[in-house]
């Protein structure tokens, strides 16, 4: 069995019932995740819109592709037509192109509203505190072609674990707080996307549902 199969296999092995995983893919060639996919891996995480839309026009049409990077308003027309699921929803106004976009092709399109937990000032999205007072107001009722199905997020880059839990507890807490906020269709709202190869037990431990793991399984990636 060569080294892709055998790390997938590895993870699968840990993953809880109901949690699944992305091969982030990100950076690495069509054919390591072809050894995936042969692996029996389906869902393939990117974060780039012309690298995806080329590894999707180029590989098996049974993969699940999903969208975990900052996604340009401008450039959502181009992943909209087979997206799988958008795990990176940082604005209502990124909400409102996907759902016209999608209204366009005549879809409803999956995604994921993107929280902001971490310490570092540069990464996108919500805070908790933000993400709570802009679902008060039922905002989600405006884009009936986009499915809000649970939240993503990072914890702070750190071996400092009890801040990496704490983070991912407050991840699950909101999670738990919105699914009950009668903001969003709790029958959908069941993902909760976190956890990355060097954090990703702990995610579990706090009930992600989805682990992005990329070096893990593909090695170090070339920039
Ligand atoms: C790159 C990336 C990952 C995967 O990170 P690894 O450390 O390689 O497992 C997960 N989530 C997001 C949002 C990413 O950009």
């Amino acid at each position: 069995m060569n080294e892709i199969a055998r790390h997938i296999e590895q993870i699968a092995r840990e993953l809880p019932a109901g949690a699944r995983l992305v091969a982030v893919s990100k950076f690495h060639p069509a054919e390591a995740l072809m050894e995936a996919y042969e692996a029996g891996q389906r869902i393939f995480g990117e974060s780039r819109v012309q690298e995806l839309v080329t590894k999707y026009e180029t590989l098996p049409k049974d993969i699940a592709w999903h969208f975990i990077g900052h996604l340009q308003t401008n450039k959502v027309k181009y992943i909209v037509p087979f997206i799988s699921l958008i795990h990176s929803v940082d604005s209502e106004k990124l909400l409102s192109v996907i759902n016209n976009e999608a209204a366009k092709c005549g879809r409803t399109v999956d995604c994921l509203l993107e929280i902001h937990v971490a310490q570092e000032e540069s990464k996108y999205g919500f805070t908790p505190g933000s993400c709570r007072d802009w679902l008060a107001g039922n905002p989600l009722v405006e884009y009936p072609h986009v499915r809000v199905c649970g939240l993503m997020g990072m914890a702070t880059l750190t071996d400092d674990e009890n801040r990496i839990d704490r983070e991912f507890a407050e991840l699950k807490q909101l999670f738990d707080a919105v699914k009950e906020s009668g903001a969003v269709d709790p029958e959908a709202f069941v993902e909760l996307s976190m956890g990355m190869s060097h954090d990703y037990r702990s995610a579990l431990r706090h009930g992600s549902t989805l682990v992005r793991i990329g070096t893990s399984i593909f090695g170090e990636r070339a920039y």
